[in-house]
């Protein structure tokens, strides 16, 4: 007997983890009703996975769950904000119950981790597709934007890049990757602008760049590489290959000379390494320049 979308949702998505008290309705209800604490404002953040595009390392349901909810927390942190809760939309060719416990499981403890209640979702046959808004608080007029950078600015990026890429190698583990929601907070006030980088540091840069009316210029020696790497960014297809690859869930910001110590340490305390990878300049364009000082070409990068 397949299961109807109600005893799906039941068995599944109907109690999770936590349980907030600023939730006034949840699941089972038409849409959610949600409590916001006064001098907030709310965030929503959103990611979509297509199963059919999973590389074989991530298609494993209960590292989808995982992910998908990661990355969508990934775009809350980069506004600095706190993760309240999640709607979840959920499109599969079939009721899978093992595919569906196994997702529920990865989503659940990412969630729990994080304090976020799912108070909402739909469920529908069709090609395998899920997405998630997950949905934050900030103090009003204090989220992290794109938009605010300035020319002399140093730019950072936490953690260290090309893990993801690495990881999705024939024979390589995949461990799960944490959204940088403590940095992203920490930075609130010190980041002039900030951007996650699920695309690659190149695309999250860009976002800046574009948003702000600037350029830049990236030094790749400075670059913090996943150590597996080995300090050799060969095997990924060199500095543009790097700078170019998705999947790292580490956040891009630009910061004052000020106020950049500052922001290092903020970042540290919050359990993420900060590392300066270049400065915003007035000249748009993105440029990428080696140890030597030599120009590293970087045309195929959008
Ligand atoms: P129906 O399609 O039978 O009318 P709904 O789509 O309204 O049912 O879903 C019933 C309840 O379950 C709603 O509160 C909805 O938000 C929730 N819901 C549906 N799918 C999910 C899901 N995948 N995760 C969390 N909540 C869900
Ligand atoms: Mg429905």
């Amino acid at each position: 007997m397949p299961l109807s979308e109600f005893e799906l949702i039941e068995r599944y998505f109907a109690r999770g983890p936590v349980a907030r008290g600023d939730v006034r309705l949840g699941v089972g209800d038409d849409a959610a009703v949600l409590a916001i604490s006064a001098g907030h404002e709310a965030v929503a953040g959103l990611a979509t996975v297509v199963l059919a595009g999973q590389p074989p390392a991530r298609r494993d349901p209960r590292r989808v769950g995982h992910h998908v909810l990661a990355l969508a927390l990934s775009r809350l942190a980069a506004t600095g904000a706190e993760p309240a809760w999640a709607t979840l939309s959920i499109t599969l060719p079939a009721a899978d119950e093992a595919w569906l416990a196994g997702f529920r499981d990865g989503f659940s403890a990412l969630a729990e981790r994080f304090g976020v209640q799912l108070v909402g979702g739909d469920t529908t046959r069709g090609a395998g597709v899920v997405t998630v808004v997950a949905h934050g608080l900030v103090p009003r007029a204090r989220a992290l934007r794109c938009d605010g950078a300035r020319a002399g600015e140093s730019i950072y990026v936490t953690g260290s890049l090309g893990g993801c890429a690495l990881a999705e190698r024939p024979g390589q583990t995949l461990r799960d990757s944490m959204p940088r929601v403590g940095a992203g907070v920490a930075l609130r006030d010190l980041a002039s602008a900030a951007a996650d980088i699920p695309c690659g540091l190149a695309r999250g840069l860009t976002t800046i760049l574009r948003a702000s009316g600037l350029g830049a210029t990236l030094q790749a020696a400075s670059v913090p590489l996943e150590p597996a790497l080995g300090g050799d960014p060969r095997s990924l297809g060199g500095w543009p290959g790097v700078l170019t690859s998705g999947g790292d869930l580490e956040l891009c910001f630009t910061v004052t000379p000020a106020r950049a110590a500052q922001a290092e340490a903020a970042c540290a305390v919050a359990g993420a390494r900060a590392t300066r990878v270049g400065y915003v300049e007035s000249a748009s364009g993105l440029r990428c320049v080696g140890a030597q000082g030599e120009r590293i070409p970087l045309e195929d990068m959008r």
